[in-house]
């Protein structure tokens, strides 16, 4: 299992947690209504990967959308942690792609069964690992991110269209499950998700925090 780092010390999530239509333009391009409240999956930290690495397709899947996402990591833990708090709970921010097996995603809703094995395969989650510290983010609520896959723009936003702010977020989160140091929370994507095919190479991008470079192995 892969290590996040902070200035060269290791950082190890317990859990990695995934927000579901955060953002105002992608809830529409998924026909989803507005949330009322957060709702979030859990990825098995095994899905992470760092930079340079391949996402793998597995064999159950034809349709592996990417999503890109600003990723929060969490400093000091704690349960029911008020809004106006959260921020102080905040160790630093990353990227993370948050892939999704499509169809098995879709094929699990229509049948009304659980679907979160769509977005747990190994290799679904690439981070940035080396994470970029609270205090160089001024504002979280308010950075550009973009992905690019093989050259092209397929995703263009800002985090000030998501439905619930990093501090929201944080704080419903902490009313269900303790949050521990190093625990990753992936903010939801926005618009232009799309599929991934063999080899291809995906560039992410997100304001004062970096870039993030993978690519899709060839079968
Ligand atoms: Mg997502």
């Amino acid at each position: 299992m892969r290590a996040l780092t902070l200035d060269g010390n290791e950082v190890h999530p317990t859990k990695v947690v995934c927000l579901i239509v955060n953002y105002h333009a992608h809830g529409k391009e998924l026909k989803h209504a507005v949330p009322d409240m957060p709702l979030w999956f859990l990825k098995p930290p095994q899905t992470i990967i760092g930079d340079g690495e391949s996402i793998v397709l597995p064999e159950l899947s034809e349709n592996i959308h990417h999503e890109v996402e600003l990723a929060v990591i969490i400093g000091n833990g704690g349960s029911n942690i008020p809004r106006e708090e959260a921020l102080d709970h905040v160790l630093g921010y990353s990227i993370l792609l948050d892939i999704t097996a499509r169809d098995l995603q879709d094929k699990y809703i229509r049948e009304g069964r659980p679907w979160s094995i769509a977005k747990g395969f190994d290799t679904f989650a690439p981070m940035k690992l080396d994470i970029v510290p609270a205090a160089a983010i001024k504002d979280p609520n308010d950075l550009d991110l973009s992905l690019t896959v093989n050259g092209e723009v397929r995703q263009s936003s800002n985090t000030k269209d998501m439905i619930f702010s990093v501090e929201d977020i944080i704080s419903e989160i902490s009313k269900v499950t303790t949050l521990e140091h190093g625990d990753v929370i992936a903010t939801g994507t926005p618009e232009g998700v799309g599929p991934l095919r063999p080899g291809d190479t995906l560039h992410a991008y997100i304001e004062s925090v970096g870039t993030l470079d993978v690519d899709v192995a060839k079968k």
